[in-house]
């Protein structure tokens, strides 16, 4: 969060053009570093009528505990330095563990590494000043330490319980990670039991680590179910065919998008985020016919993943809006948003960092008869995806009515619907 120096006195209120609802901050540019004005660039405006409260950011919800304190204080980062010398010292028999487990090289060259602090996380990066924001580009919620990407980030739950370990993350209690791996060995007792865990947990966090560069790096969608797979293969090829049967599981089906009921428009939204600041967004809206009524995509310009997954639902509202559409079933691939408008409306927002954005999408939407937020698999969300990935190419907002562009038109095929629709 960005601090104005203690000499500068000014009106929030006098920072913002209300008609664009954008910051104008020619009257301070001068007197604030390029690093603060960008900090202040990143805050979301609201709409007027809302009252400043405080926020304990550590918390998801912004509400101060003093559980959080005590672990926002031992925390890995806190305690670790992530240059050349560590203040935090590895443990010798998690060494011991690392060198004896049988694994491929290069699974065990990367855990040593991430034992070491020596992986480029977004933390480690800006601490070197590498990088704008510390923050995860995944959920955006908590700065990216090696321990967030491998067990703390909320989609790698999914990825440990589905796993055949069948673990569930214990976060509040979670230190480091030569801990995490020294507890974890230690609830074995037979030997085999403990070298087979420990190293279906190593091809894990390498499939983990995986999937975060290939999201990052090529915008590949996370998919829990094929990181699994990934992760099993891997081990599979490592132990033999005997592992086969251990690690079998029936993969699940492919989910499809779904036309809606007869008068109801489904619009779907999506956002790609590529790196600290940089995505894009994308709508497709369709009757129950599966022909397409309108399109909208666009950059972003946003910290997280998970504010750009609101902010494209925002997009979604409008365009709404804009077409007079009066009964909709929004679809989003983000969980988290969804579930924050599937609750009740008098309770608070649970995760501060988009609450502008959601307060914004429950006002707007009182626009319409009846609006439905459904939370879409991302198989079932490709033409949104699609759209997105464009929209992170554009330099302005498009939007289009029956005939999308050529690159969506095959994508928007595969969902079994006609298009470009000829009337
Ligand atoms: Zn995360």
């Amino acid at each position: 969060m960005a601090h104005i120096p203690n000499n500068v006195s000014v009106l929030v209120e006098e920072l913002i053009d209300w008609n664009s609802r954008t910051w104008d901050l020619s009257s301070i540019s001068h007197l604030i570093s390029s690093e603060v004005e960008r900090g202040i660039r990143r805050i979301q405006i609201g709409r007027r009528f809302g009252c400043d409260i405080f926020i304990w950011p550590v918390t998801k919800n912004g509400v101060f505990t003093v559980r959080s304190a005590y672990h926002h204080i031992h925390k890995p980062h806190v305690i670790r330095n992530t240059g050349a010398g560590q203040s935090h010292s590895i443990n010798n028999k998690c060494w011991k563990l690392l060198w004896k487990l049988p694994t491929f090289p290069k699974v065990r060259h990367f855990l040593w590494r991430a034992l070491s602090s020596a992986i480029p996380t977004f933390l480690a990066l800006f601490k070197r000043k590498i990088k704008n924001s510390p923050m995860c580009p995944m959920c955006g919620l908590m700065e990216e330490s090696m321990e967030h990407i491998l067990f703390l980030c909320p989609w790698v739950e999914t990825v440990w319980f589905g796993s055949s370990l069948g673990l569930r993350i214990d976060k509040q209690a979670f230190t480091t990670l030569d801990n995490w791996f020294l507890q974890f060995s230690s609830s074995f007792c037979i030997k085999n039991d403990r070298v087979w865990a420990l190293t279906m947990a190593c091809f894990l966090c390498w499939s983990i680590w995986k999937a975060r560069c290939n999201f990052i790096y090529q915008a590949t969608p996370l998919n829990p179910a094929v990181i699994i797979k990934k992760a099993m293969d891997t081990a599979s090829d490592f132990f033999g065919t005997q592992c086969t049967t251990i690690f079998s599981k029936p993969d699940r089906l492919p989910a499809t998008w779904s036309p809606p009921q007869i008068g109801v428009v489904a619009v779907n939204t999506d956002a790609c985020w590529v790196d600290d600041f940089k995505g894009g967004f994308g709508v497709i809206a369709r009757n129950h016919h599966g022909i397409l009524v309108g399109g909208l995509a666009g950059p972003l310009r946003t910290e997280s993943a998970l504010m750009a997954e609101a902010l494209a639902l925002l997009a979604g509202v409008k365009m709404a809006m804009d077409l007079n559409l009066k009964v909709v079933d929004f679809r989003s691939d983000s969980k988290m948003v969804i579930s924050e408008l599937q609750s009740p409306l008098t309770s608070p927002c649970r995760i501060w960092r988009i609450a502008v954005i959601i307060d914004e999408i429950r006002w707007r939407s009182e626009y319409f008869d009846h609006v439905n937020w459904t939370w879409s698999p991302r198989e079932a969300n490709c033409a949104a995806h699609a759209a997105a990935q464009l929209g992170n190419k554009m330099l302005g907002s498009h939007n289009w009515l029956e005939t999308p562009p050529p690159s969506l038109t095959l994508v928007l095929r595969n969902d079994g619907l006609p298009c470009p629709h000829v009337a």
